[in-house]
C-alpha cells in the first residue's frame, strides 16, 4: 500500500493537477492550501484540505504525524515577477522563509522525501540556450533568487538529515487536464496561453506583444511551454525516483527542450479557434530574456518521462477548454 503524501498548494494550479495525478496513481493525498491564492473547487472531494499556511508548525506537523506521511510536493508559494520586484519581502517571506518553515516540520517528523517547484528563473538570463543545469544561476529577480535559495537550504538539509530532495526547474508551464477537471483558474492571469486564449473567448479586447525586436527568428520572446499535465506527471515519477534511491538528490529542469516565439503561440490560438484575435505591438518587459528554453537531457535520462502533450495546439486547446469551463463555473 502506498503511503499518504502531502501537496501544499495543492489548490492552486500545478499543485491541483499533481493531486490527480498522484489520485489516479493510486497515492493517497492531503492537501495544505491557504486559500489565497488556490481554489476550494480545484480539490477533488475525495481528497482531505487542510486550511492551513504552511508555516503554521503544530496544525503541519500534527497533519504529518497523523497520516504518516512520507513525502511532501511543495507547490506553495508567489509567483509574480513583477510583484517580487516591488515587494521583495514578499517573496523571501513566503518562498524562502516558510519553506525553511516547512522543511524544518518534514525533517522533525521524520518525512523521507521532498518534491520542490523551481523555476527557470534561478538561471537569470542564459547565455547559453538550450539551458543546462549546471549553468549559472544568477536570477535577475526576487522571485527566481527566493526559489534559488530554497534549492540551497534543501541540499543543506538533506546532506544533514535523513531526507533526499528533488528540484524541478519549471519552464513556462501552460494548458490544462486533458478531461477539464482543473486548469489555470487565477483572474487577471499574466501568462501568454492564458492571456491568448481569453482574449480568443472575447474577456479581453486585445493581447499585447511585449517586444519585437529580440534577437530571436520573428523578433519575438521565445518559450519553453510545457503542458501542467506532463509536469505533474513528472513529479510522480520524481516521487518514486526518490523512494527508490534515498541517497540522491535530483535538480532538473522540467520542459521539452524546444521552443516557441509569441507570434507562433497566437497563431497557434488563432489555429485552434479559427479566429483572428487582436494584436499589439508594444514594448518589451523589464527583465524578459529573448529565449528561454531547456534542456532536458537530464530528466529524461534519470526518469521514465515521456510527454505526451508537448504540441502546442494541443496546449492551447486544453487552455481554451478549460477556459470555456471556466465561464461556466464562474459567469462574468
Ligand atoms: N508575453 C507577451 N504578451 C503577454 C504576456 C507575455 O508578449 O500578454 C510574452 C513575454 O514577453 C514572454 C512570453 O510571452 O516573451 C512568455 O511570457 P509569460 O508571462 O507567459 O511567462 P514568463 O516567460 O515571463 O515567465
Amino acid at each position: 500500500d502506498k503511503p499518504t503524501i502531502l501537496v501544499t498548494g495543492g489548490a492552486g494550479y500545478i499543485g491541483s493537477h499533481a493531486v490527480l495525478a498522484l489520485r489516479d496513481a493510486g497515492w493517497p493525498v492531503v492537501v495544505v492550501d491557504n486559500l489565497t491564492t488556490g481554489f476550494r473547487f480545484a480539490v477533488p472531494d475525495d481528497v482531505t484540505l487542510v486550511e492551513a499556511d504552511i508555516a503554521d508548525q503544530p496544525v503541519i506537523e500534527a497533519a504529518l504525524r497523523e497520516h504518516k506521511v512520507a513525502g511532501i510536493l511543495h507547490f506553495a508559494g508567489s509567483i509574480i515577477v513583477p510583484e517580487s520586484v516591488e515587494n521583495p519581502l514578499k517573496y523571501y517571506h513566503n518562498n524562502t522563509a516558510k519553506s525553511r518553515s516547512l522543511i524544518e516540520s518534514a525533517v522533525r517528523c521524520g518525512v523521507k522525501h521532498f518534491i520542490f517547484s523551481s523555476t527557470a528563473a534561478t538561471y537569470g538570463v542564459p547565455e547559453v540556450s538550450p539551458v543546462r543545469e549546471d549553468s549559472p544561476k544568477l536570477p535577475i529577480n526576487p522571485y527566481g533568487m527566493s526559489k534559488l535559495m530554497t534549492e540551497i537550504m534543501l541540499t543543506d538539509v538533506a546532506a544533514a538529515h535523513p531526507i533526499n530532495f528533488c528540484a524541478l526547474r519549471y519552464f513556462n508551464v501552460a494548458g490544462a487536464d486533458p478531461q477539464t477537471r482543473t486548469g489555470q483558474s487565477t483572474a487577471g492571469a499574466t501568462h501568454l496561453i492564458k492571456v491568448a486564449v481569453e482574449a480568443a473567448l472575447g474577456k479581453r479586447s486585445h493581447v499585447s506583444i511585449f517586444g519585437t525586436d529580440f534577437d530571436t527568428p520573428d523578433g519575438t520572446g521565445v518559450r519553453d511551454y510545457i503542458h501542467v499535465s506532463d509536469l505533474a506527471a513528472a513529479h510522480v515519477l520524481a516521487l518514486e525516483a526518490l523512494m527508490a534511491d534515498p541517497d540522491r538528490n535530483h535538480i532538473l529542469n522540467c520542459g521539452y527542450g524546444r521552443g516557441f516565439s509569441v507570434a507562433e503561440v497566437l497563431d497557434a490560438v488563432d489555429r485552434v479557434t479559427n479566429e483572428k484575435i487582436d494584436r499589439r505591438v508594444e514594448g518589451r518587459r523589464a527583465g524578459d530574456p529573448p529565449s528561454l528554453i531547456s534542456d532536458n537531457r537530464e530528466i529524461l535520462a534519470r526518469f521514465p518521462w515521456k510527454p505526451a502533450y508537448a504540441d502546442l495546439d494541443v496546449i492551447v486547446d486544453h487552455a481554451l477548454a478549460w477556459e470555456r469551463k471556466l465561464t461556466e463555473l464562474r459567469p462574468a
